[in-house]
């Protein structure tokens, strides 16, 4: 599927995954509904839109509206007031909604169709919005891909950065007929934990094990071209740090870097001189105690007592 991850190890890391998602995850009235319309409602709302807005944007519509017929069956215009009302971007997206709602009742009797190509005929209705609703009403869509999955399947697999590559490394990884769970938690993944600025230690991303950019510590991805922050990248490696001394009590030098980044080589850029710079901020915040040995061995790393 891609460099960094051998087939023998796609199941555990789809496991940890959705593992991670259902223990915990943030809370939107649509994750909470298998109703297409709903979804869909949800779906044309977020593409302009921030998540806070059009939590309380999707409440009001839905208490206008509350199923397909209803919105069918009301005059354009007042969609179209109440999306400028509420500051959802476009008016051209309330139009085609309207017309998404009239066509299910006309063309379909009511009842949304379930496939994602039969989706598509919907107006306005593209390929991601279709594998949304498909997957998340229908539990029948294929892996979703944008740029939140992009930016994850870059870092964790080295995906390289190509369209098709992408969509193939995507459905390689999604568990056949379970696309719901999955596409949510791969985007809430790359929403909450592996974000422009990721924050993999801090949200106790499962993919870390297997993760090429945290093993590196090169967290670049197609829409974050250049390092970002240096102080979080310094920030995983000193949370790194402490965590396995506090695993192992003491190591030494040479191990401990070995032990938190695949390229470290002790006379290289990230060597024992990087090293000596993370452990001195560490010391100075009485974290860590560094013993200098007297005859030539390794110094050894161990927490402040
Ligand atoms: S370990 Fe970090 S960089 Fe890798 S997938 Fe998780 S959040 Fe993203």
């Amino acid at each position: 599927m891609s460099e960094h991850l051998p087939d023998d190890d796609r199941e555990a890391v789809r496991e940890a995954l959705i593992e991670w998602y259902e223990a915990d995850h943030r809370e939107f009235p649509w994750r909470r509904t298998d109703d297409a319309y709903r979804i869909l409602v949800s779906e044309v709302m977020s593409q302009q839109t921030q998540l806070s807005r059009v939590e309380e944007a999707y409440a009001d519509f839905l208490e206008r509206w509350p199923e397909v017929s209803d919105l069918a069956a009301t005059d354009r215009g007042e969609v179209v007031a109440f999306w400028s009302d509420h500051s959802l971007g476009y008016n051209n997206r309330a139009t085609y909604l309207h017309e998404a709602a009239t066509q299910v009742v006309e063309e379909y009797g009511g009842e949304f169709p379930e496939e994602p190509d039969e989706l598509q005929e919907l107006m306005g209705v593209g390929p991601y919005t279709a594998n949304a609703v498909a997957s998340f009403a229908f539990d029948n869509g294929d892996a979703v891909v944008d740029t939140n999955v992009k930016r994850v399947l870059y870092r964790a697999f080295g995906v390289p950065d190509d369209d098709s590559a992408f969509e193939r490394a995507a459905s390689a990884l999604m568990p056949d007929g379970e696309s719901r769970v999955w596409n949510n938690a791969i985007m809430e993944l790359g929403g909450v934990a592996c974000g422009k600025n990721p924050r993999c230690d801090e949200e106790g991303c499962p993919w870390r094990e297997w993760c090429h950019a945290y093993q590196t510590g090169d967290f670049t991805a197609p829409d974050v071209p250049t390092q970002p922050s240096f102080e979080g990248s310094r920030r995983q490696f000193r949370g790194r740090i402490v965590r396995l001394l506090g695993e192992h009590d003491e190591m030494d030098l040479d191990t401990l870097g070995h032990r938190i980044r695949v390229d470290y080589t002790p006379d290289g850029e990230h060597g024992r001189e990087w090293l000596r710079g993370l452990l001195s901020d560490l010391a100075a915040d009485g974290l860590v105690e560094v013993e200098e040995s007297d005859d030539g061995d390794q110094p050894l790393v161990l927490l402040a007592s």
